[in-house]
């Protein structure tokens, strides 16, 4: 408390009793950051991937892919997508407050009595089964979207689901049917092109039922990036807009999960060449005149927890990391000027001239970006979050 001021005390006390996601929520100074250039020029790479004029709908489930669902929709709003797709009815109604102008189409994800109540806030709501399309029977100025499957077993209305929902749709003309999609999650291949051919025939079937202006969506990151130019009216990406695709597989696409940053909170000096025993991993040996650091982030942050622990930058220098326990990591700091205490450690992000990208720490920890990516925004953003990014 010594060398913190008294105002910036008083931010912290504030910070911490109404959790904001800043810098101080925890008290730690854990710090995220995410790029706002990344997210925008991810935006344009999408474009030249869909059709041209086709909607652009930014997936914000998983509470706006971990980054917290209202800087995700800000993102998108100041990128200039053109609706924005929720896992949750709480995602929607937040959704429909950020940018009430913009549609808002909640995915598969609740029961079918709670989705007139949603539908009547003005959010696009999804027909997955019989039971959710009778929910809706007779609902004034509610608008929903078909969900199909395409052969995945997963979600959505087969084929002779759909033909008997068609026989009643002749007969009733609220609430309004809009378009239909389905979600491709994997790699192109025999079966990606079979849904295609199964998702072409509920389309068809779909515009000739209701019209031309049928919102047809089967365009998400894979779609996109292995099938370039799927000739639909939308498209409704989410792991692809926040840079999860590695570079090797969409040329262009940066992540948008800048950086990871915590500070050294303790160095200790090795004076003869030692095994240090630390966490519930095995022991690590030290050299003589080397040193350790401790940083605040830890498994429970979402650091890996397997063999494989990483690397980070401390001073500009590449530094790996010898042992984690639930909310500390210790970082060997053998041939590094000591640093300071509270001076950086980079877990993500440059220092120096050295980077460690998101992609290269999740090879390091060999675990799939998707997941680091999922593990750090989901946990650290809950309680830190620092400033974004220009560039
Ligand atoms: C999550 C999801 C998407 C976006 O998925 P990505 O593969 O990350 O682009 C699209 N559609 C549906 C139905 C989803 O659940």
């Amino acid at each position: 408390m010594a060398h913190v001021s008294r105002l910036l005390w008083e931010d912290i006390v504030q910070a911490l009793l109404q959790s904001r996601k800043d810098e101080y929520a925890d008290g730690r100074g854990n710090v995220i950051a995410i790029d706002v250039r990344a997210f925008a020029g991810n935006v344009d790479c999408t474009r030249t991937l869909m059709a041209p004029g086709a909607a652009l709908y930014q997936v914000v489930k998983a509470d706006g892919y971990g980054f917290g669902i209202e800087r995700a929709i800000r993102l998108g709003l100041d990128a200039g997508v053109d609706g924005f797709c929720v896992g949750t009815i709480q995602e929607a109604l937040r959704a429909k407050a950020l940018a009430p102008a913009h549609p808002i189409l909640l995915f598969t994800a609740c029961p079918p009595a709670l989705l007139a109540g949603v539908a009547c806030q003005g959010v696009i709501v999804t027909v997955n089964s019989v039971a959710a399309y009778q929910a809706l029977d007779g609902l004034e100025g509610a608008r929903f979207m078909m969900e199909f499957d395409c052969g995945f077993g997963r979600f959505g209305l087969d084929h002779a689901a759909f033909d008997a929902l068609l026989a009643r749709e002749g007969q009733r003309t609220r609430p309004r049917c809009l378009g239909g999609y389905t979600h491709f999650g994997s790699r192109a291949g025999a079966a990606f092109d079979e849904g295609l051919r199964r998702f072409d025939g509920f389309g068809a079937m779909l515009r000739a039922a209701f019209g031309d202006d049928q919102l047809l969506m089967a365009a998400a990151s894979h779609g996109l990036v292995w099938r370039p130019g799927l000739p639909y009216p939308g498209a409704h990406p989410g792991s692809l807009l926040y840079g999860m695709v590695p570079a090797a597989v969409a040329p262009g696409f940066a992540p948008v999960l800048r950086s990871v940053t915590s500070p050294i909170i303790q160095v200790n000096r090795i004076a003869e060449a030692q095994s240090l025993s630390v966490g519930y991993g095995s022991g690590v040996m030290l050299p003589a005149g080397g040193a350790t650091g401790v940083f605040p982030l830890g498994w429970n942050d979402g650091l890996s927890t397997g063999a494989a622990l990483g690397s980070v930058l401390v001073r500009g220098r590449r530094a790996p990391v010898i042992a984690r326990t639930l909310f500390h990591s210790i970082v060997d700091l053998s041939g590094i000027d000591t640093p300071a205490i509270g001076e950086a450690v980079t877990v993500i992000g440059t220092q120096g001239g050295e980077r460690i990208g998101l992609h290269d720490a999740a090879d390091a920890m060999e675990i799939a970006a998707t997941e680091l990516h999922f593990r750090l925004a989901g946990a650290i953003t809950r309680g830190v979050f620092g400033g974004d990014h220009e560039s």
